[in-house]
């Protein structure tokens, strides 16, 4: 049996749906419009940032791409965040992360306006996530739930364990599997003994940047392995998993590249589409 869980094929599927969709939005004139600030010059979320223009444009979403210098003040990106809140033409706003070192991060996505917080990191939406409300939803973890979905892959009473507790994906992903009636745990770089856990997991999510952390005899045999992670090693891509070896050992895994990434990506369209359909009902 093939044991990929295949992104890629799965996100190009959704991708079309939603192209469907934005068709009808564009010939009533409601094109869904949003912003990516990026601030100083960041190798990977230059990648990254093309990675959705390409799928904003495949799909028909206008997306604007602000490049601001690594010495702008927090205050001037606060300012542009507001001035983007208070345009009407424009639906979502995120800032690509990482920021420089002087801006203070949680400023920024406080004053993103939860209406068109993209990327679901305002306390309102993260709020309302935990309450299992998906005004919006962080699109790593909604790009991995949808996957499991497809595959037709039920959690009920499994046990899950994320490896990573970042606001963007460990801990929005645990509220997403509680949903799913998973059973799970969240680890982190002061967990004591990895293995304890995760050869407990039927559900295994590594998302650390620690390139092929996870090894064959720390999976569970028949489990279900997400490679979340992304890390460049001599100019090709490898995952927090050591692929070829857990994959024996596994009953479905994700790869790297062709896994989590581009779901991520079509997610997150997923989420504008979602913004400027809320915001035209409410004009
Ligand atoms: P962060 O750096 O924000 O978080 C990493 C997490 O891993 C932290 O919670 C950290 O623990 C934990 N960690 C680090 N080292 C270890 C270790 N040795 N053992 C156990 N836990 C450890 O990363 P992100 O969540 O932003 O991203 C994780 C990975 O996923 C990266 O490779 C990133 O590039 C990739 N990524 C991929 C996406 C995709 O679409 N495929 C989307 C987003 C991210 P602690 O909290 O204690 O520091």
């Amino acid at each position: 049996m093939d044991k990929i869980l295949d992104g890629k094929k799965v996100a190009e599927l959704k991708s079309q749906r939603l192209k469907d969709f934005v068709k009808n939005l564009i010939d009533q004139k409601k094109q869904p419009h949003f912003c990516v600030i990026n601030i100083g010059d960041n190798a990977a979320s230059k990648v990254y940032i093309r990675a959705k223009t390409r799928m904003a444009e495949k799909i028909g979403i206008l997306q604007e791409n602000i490049q601001l210098p690594k010495t702008v003040s927090e205050d001037e990106v606060v300012a542009l965040i507001k001035k983007l809140n208070a345009d009407p033409e424009i639906n979502g706003v995120m800032v690509q992360l990482p920021a420089p070192d002087h801006i203070n991060v949680k400023r920024l996505m406080d004053t993103i306006d939860p209406e068109k917080d993209v990327d679901c990191l305002t306390p309102t939406n993260i709020g309302r996530l935990w309450e299992g409300d998906h005004f919006v939803e962080p699109a790593t973890a909604a790009g991995i739930i949808s996957l499991l979905e497809e595959y037709d892959i039920d959690l009920t009473g499994k046990k899950a364990v994320i490896i990573g507790r970042s606001n963007i994906v460990g801990k929005p992903l645990a509220a997403l599997l509680l949903e799913k009636n998973a059973s799970v745990s969240i680890l982190h770089s002061k967990t004591d003994n990895l293995s304890d856990y995760t050869r407990q997991a039927d559900l295994l999510v590594a998302a650390v940047g620690q390139p092929e952390l996870v090894k064959a005899d720390m999976v569970k045999p028949g489990a279900i392995v997400i490679d979340v992670g992304i890390n460049r090693i001599d100019n090709h891509l490898v995952g927090d998993v050591a692929f070829d070896e857990v994959k024996e050992v596994a009953n479905l895994i994700t790869p790297v590249p062709g896994g989590v990434g581009p779901l991520t990506v079509e997610s997150l369209m997923e989420q504008v589409v979602k913004l400027a359909k809320r915001q035209d009902e409410r004009r």
